[in-house]
């Protein structure tokens, strides 16, 4: 039995995303074998959150297969799985959560795994007819059934969620328009390269794509219609709006407990320590440290919170190496699936291949360093790519759009 795990009190995850399971997952690999409760707000089993805006949204049924572990596997690792319960504060004298029943749960350590939420856009409030925020099973499913039932589809954001919703939409053969603020669409996640990439693989899809524009109001009339008014003085008119402009990290619980938190997140160490020793955070909620990179940093994609959820788990047991991982996202949209590995953008980015062939490379140089790299439709080139990230390799960029260069060897 580990040390920690002679108290009675064990230790409480709370968040049942992918950071929190992973947590678990690795506190048992890591060798802890005391009490282990795992919290969730959600009443589903632990699933998977990227399905919600592809598989999900297409083909009924595919709810059903987006589970992050069997139910057999947290029976078998003793994890107590508490689902439908939001922990409402953190008593932290007397080392205990308060659950919003009133119930308390005493714990010897605590990983907050609590993820982050949609942000609110002002007049657009997700309680209001026809009106979509997209995180959770529940959203997916309301909206699924919406675009089912057809109408004119409004998207404000024009990032990764927007996208792919966008593209599941258009599919549909619904009128789609999608409005973003920046001057093109998936500024914050994707070089330029890419972004023109898909911007024009939805417009071949025959969405409106309008950059560079926000909305000024928004207003439902008595016919179900919603009218955005944008500040370049049109209207963008729709049943169906969906918000998709990023997120803030669910940080109330540790701000409440007096927990250093900051804008980007709860405050943590390389292990997933908070300033209280006996606290964690793991996954999209905390501001952690990265080995491989200067600073904090906040990172909102699968990869890092599935990394990360392990790491910390494995950190409350055997503390020994500071996270360092190069991370990454997925996208899907029509038939393109783009990979990131690092960097989604560099000072200089060298396409490799033809942009019009639907699979190619791009290359993300910082200083002539190979700093990240997207892939559309080229899986193998991208794990080539990865190698050349994580030993920050100074390829000229002639070699790397020559296609006569054997990568692997420059990798190697
Ligand atoms: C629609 C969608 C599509 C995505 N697609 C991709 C993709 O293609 N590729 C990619 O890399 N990333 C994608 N992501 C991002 C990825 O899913 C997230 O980075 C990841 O889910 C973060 O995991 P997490 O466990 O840190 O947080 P979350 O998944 O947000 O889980 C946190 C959990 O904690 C619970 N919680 C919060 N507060 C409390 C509380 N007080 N008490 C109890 N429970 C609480 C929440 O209900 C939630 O279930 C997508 C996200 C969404 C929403």
């Amino acid at each position: 039995m580990t040390e920690l795990g002679n108290h009675n009190a064990g230790i409480v995850i709370v968040g049942a995303g992918i950071a929190g399971v992973q947590a678990a997952e690795g506190l048992r690999k890591a060798g802890y074998d005391g009490a282990l409760t795992l919290v969730g707000a959600e009443p589903h089993m632990p699933y998977d959150r990227p399905p919600l805006s592809k598989e999900v949204l297409l083909r009924a049924g595919a709810e059903n297969t987006i589970a992050l572990r069997d139910e057999n596997f947290f029976a078998a690792n003793k994890i107590d799985v508490m689902l439908g319960k939001r922990v409402c504060a953190i008593e932290r004298p007397d080392r205990r959560v308060v659950l919003e029943d009133g119930s308390r749960l005493d714990y010897v350590k605590l990983v907050l795994a609590t993820g982050s939420r949609p942000r609110v856009l002002a007049g657009l409030s997700p309680q209001a007819p026809g009106v979509f925020y997209l995180r959770t099973l529940a959203d997916s499913l309301m909206l699924r059934a919406t675009l089912a039932r057809g109408g004119r589809v409004a998207i404000v954001g024009g990032g990764v969620i927007g996208l792919e919703v966008a593209a599941v939409a258009a599919g549909r053969g619904l009128a789609v328009t999608v409005i973003e603020a920046a001057s093109r669409v998936m500024a914050r996640a994707a070089s330029p390269v890419i972004g023109a990439y898909l911007a024009k693989r939805h417009q071949e899809h025959g969405v409106a794509i309008r950059c560079g524009v926000s909305v000024d109001s928004a207003r439902q009339d008595g016919d179900g219609c919603w009218r955005l008014a944008l500040n370049d003085g049109c209207v963008v008119e729709a049943e169906i709006v969906v918000v998709g402009v990023g997120v803030v990290p669910e940080t109330s619980l540790a701000g409440a407990a007096g927990l250093q938190v900051a804008k980007e997140g709860v405050v943590t160490d390389g292990f997933g320590r908070t300033d209280d020793s006996n606290i964690y955070a793991a996954g999209e909620v905390a501001y952690h440290v990265n080995g491989l990179e200067k600073g904090r940093q906040r990172q909102e994609n699968w990869h890092h919170a599935a990394a990360h959820g392990a790491h910390v788990g494995r950190a409350l047991i055997a503390p020994d190496t500071c996270y360092s991982e190069i991370c990454g996202y997925w996208s899907d949209q029509y038939d393109t699936h783009l990979m990131v590995s690092g960097l989604p953008a560099g000072d200089v980015d060298v396409v490799r291949g033809d942009v019009t062939t639907n699979r190619f490379v791009v290359f993300h140089l910082v200083g002539g360093v190979v700093a990240g790299a997207s892939a559309v439709n080229a899986a193998p080139e991208l794990r080539v790519a990865k190698l050349l990230v994580r030993n920050r390799a100074r390829v000229p960029a002639s070699e790397l759009q020559d296609p006569s260069t054997d990568l692997r060897k420059v990798a190697a």
